[in-house]
């Protein structure tokens, strides 16, 4: 079962503040994922290739799809016909990948530079800096086949939410300094994608344009 009533209590306060919901469906079947179609959702999140090509094929076809998992380069190929959001690029190797794939299918992918912000070390992402001297570089603004469109993140897995508030905090810093250096002329720069089940309001309070909530949504996740 899906929690039908946190949706659209969840749906009103998000579209009063013009945030996005991906709904991250991972693990779950295509009937609940259809439940929360019915209802009106249309942006499903999942972290695997294989997984999504499955539930695309499945599913209605104006779901829009977006991935939010590490994606290794190999499996580019498979989501780059239909998926159209990749939340977690974290290397510009990646990044060419994806560009690459996207032209073989005349497709132009939006991307977020995934940014590692938590404390626990076993987050992917880039650090400020890294992001800062792929940004710096030349090779990102020959790719015409990718829409770099903002900033995505997964704050501390903790109960201090002071912590997690700190950690939000310094990616929007960072993100409007990325925005105001590099992106004053594109159109595209403009999302941030921060807060889960979690801690999503502490996210949307720092600027989230896009939140990814699951468990929320779908109930608990059972692996294996
Ligand atoms: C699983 C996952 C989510 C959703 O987490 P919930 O706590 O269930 O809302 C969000 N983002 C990423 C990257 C995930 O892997």
């Amino acid at each position: 079962m899906i929690n039908k009533e946190g949706y659209l209590s969840l749906k009103s306060y998000t579209d009063e503040k013009g945030v996005k919901i991906a709904a991250v469906s991972k693990t779950h079947g295509i009937e609940k994922i259809q439940q929360l179609y019915d209802l009106g959702q249309r942006i499903f999140a999942e972290n695997k290739a294989q997984e999504m090509v499955q539930k695309h094929s499945e599913l209605p076809a104006d779901i829009e799809w977006h991935f939010v998992g590490h994606l290794q380069r190999n499996k580019v190929k498979y989501i780059a016909p239909f998926v159209s959001f990749i939340h977690s690029v974290d290397s510009l190797k990646l990044l060419k990948e994806i560009n690459k794939e996207a032209g073989k299918n005349n497709r132009t992918i939006d991307c977020l530079f995934q940014i590692d912000i938590a404390e626990d070390e076993t987050k992917f992402g880039m650090d400020f800096p890294e992001a800062r001297e792929i940004l710096a570089g030349e090779n990102l603004w020959q790719m015409e086949n990718v829409n770099i469109c903002g900033l995505m993140a997964i704050a501390t897995l903790t109960d201090d939410r002071t912590q997690i508030e700190k950690e939000f905090e310094s990616l929007s810093a960072f993100f409007e300094e990325i925005q105001k250096t590099y992106f004053s002329y594109s159109n595209h720069f403009k999302e941030l994608s921060i807060g889960m089940t979690g801690d999503y309001d502490l996210a949307i309070k720092a600027g989230s344009t896009i939140i990814r909530v699951g468990s929320y949504l779908f109930g608990e996740r059972h692996y294996g």
